[in-house]
Order: C-alpha cells, then sequence, then structure tokens
C-alpha cells in the first residue's frame, strides 16, 4: 500500500460518522472565497479597518467550516445542510421563473396581494378585472 492510499484510509476512518463537505459547506467555503479575495482587495487599497473586519468574518467562518465538516451531530447538521438547499432552491427557482416572465412579451403578470399567487394575462385587453384562481380576491389590471 503506498503512502497516498494510507492517508486516504486513514483520513476515510477520521471522517467516519462526522458529518463531512455537505452542500452547505460548499455554499460557505464559496463565501469564505470570495470574502477572502475582498480582504485581498482591500488590503491592495490599504483598507486597513475593512480588512481587520474581514480578518474576523474569515476567522469565525472557517471555524464553523470546520466545526460542521467534523461534527458528530449528524441529526442537527443534515436538518441544517436540508434547510440551506430548500432555501437555495427556492431562490434559484424564483430567480428563473422571473426571467422567464421577463421574457414572455404575450403575457401580463400580476402577483395577487392576498395570496400571492403569480397571474398570467394575455397582453393588450386594456384595463381589466382578474379573480384570482387561487383565492378569489380580486385584482384591477392593466394589459
Ligand atoms: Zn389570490
Amino acid at each position: 500500500m503506498d503512502i497516498f492510499q494510507r492517508i486516504g484510509g486513514a483520513l476515510a476512518r477520521f471522517m467516519y460518522g462526522r458529518n463531512g463537505w455537505d452542500q452547505l459547506n460548499q455554499a460557505l467555503f464559496r463565501g469564505y472565497l470570495v470574502l477572502w479575495a475582498a480582504e485581498l482587495l482591500c488590503f491592495f487599497m490599504k483598507k486597513e479597518m475593512a480588512v481587520h473586519i474581514l480578518e474576523g468574518v474569515l476567522f469565525f467562518l472557517m471555524l464553523v467550516i470546520l466545526f460542521r465538516a467534523f461534527s458528530r451531530n449528524l441529526s442537527r447538521r443534515r436538518t441544517e445542510n436540508q434547510k440551506w438547499v430548500n432555501w437555495y432552491c427556492r431562490v434559484k427557482n424564483r430567480n428563473a421563473g422571473a426571467r422567464a416572465r421577463h421574457a414572455d412579451k404575450e403575457h401580463k403578470y400580476f402577483t395577487c396581494k392576498s395570496c400571492k399567487a403569480i397571474c398570467r394575462v394575455p397582453v393588450g385587453k386594456g384595463k381589466i378585472v382578474i379573480t384570482c384562481p387561487k383565492c378569489g380576491a380580486q385584482i384591477n389590471a392593466k394589459t
């Protein structure tokens, strides 16, 4: 067995039963890299105060990442990770939806004030009253 296999095996044994590298940690690490780049930028621009603040934030963030990676409280870590994944998917889908609606020139979209449902109506109908299909509230709209 060569040295790399041995190190790999030892690492695998050490990480067994620990949380490791989940999606939340990946995201935290990406955030870490961005802040680190920002710190570097502040350093070159001689903004000492910002460098100090970012240093503190970076240190704290690394502690959180390491704590989560080596944590043995798997159920807690998985719940955190799941919350993050759900939130991230929601934001991603919302952005994709907004882009699609923006690209759609044949319809106008209105958000229902009472239930936040998005109602789609064809363009060019003048002033109309939309009845929300979800909650029945009326929306005055101009298309
Ligand atoms: Zn509604």
